[in-house]
């Protein structure tokens, strides 16, 4: 793997990033993780994740997709407790694919989903499925422009992560 593979960061007791590398914008810097996010669902998972890391003392490892206009990206992702509550945040690609075709995120777009920040699903209607088929079924690339995303958790994902929690808060 090339390097810049790896993205590092730190969140102090009351979760605002301490630390970045240059991959990180320097303006997130001081600014409270939860900022970031807008969806209740994924703040109660991510909150009741970072609590149990400090509570319990040890690393909690698990893995999620961050996919980019031509690759599906798969990050293994590492918080490790250290002094004074902080919280070490480990970013690791693992494997990319090519995508079969290359997609178009337009930077204009009013429209905004909810993408799963685990798997990368899209929300449409009511259930999450994979982003070109959202794209077909939406039409999407007709109007070359796919939309904004916020971030979300689809259930499949959010189940998945309690199931990893409780085994590691059991350990
Ligand atoms: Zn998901």
């Amino acid at each position: 793997m090339a390097e810049n593979n790896t993205l590092i960061y730190y969140l102090d007791e009351n979760n605002v990033i301490l630390n970045t590398s240059e991959i990180l914008a320097k303006q997130n810097i001081c600014k409270n993780y939860f900022d970031f996010i807008n969806d209740e669902m994924l703040k109660i998972i991510l909150s009741r994740i970072f609590d149990s890391v400090r509570k319990k003392g040890s690393p909690f490892k698990t893995s999620y997709r961050c996919d980019n206009e031509d690759e599906l990206r798969l990050y293994d992702l590492e918080i490790t407790p250290m002094v004074n509550n902080i919280l070490k945040l480990k970013h690791e690609l693992v494997n990319t694919t090519k995508r079969a075709t290359k997609l178009h995120f337009s930077s204009n777009s009013d429209i905004i989903f909810t993408m799963c920040a685990w798997c990368n699903k899209i929300k449409y209607r009511d259930i999450f499925i994979e982003l070109e088929d959202a794209v077909n079924k939406m039409k999407l690339l007709e109007y070359n422009f796919l939309p904004k995303f916020s971030h979300g958790i689809c259930p499949d994902c959010y189940t998945g992560l309690i199931k990893e929690i409780e085994e590691y808060e059991r350990k």
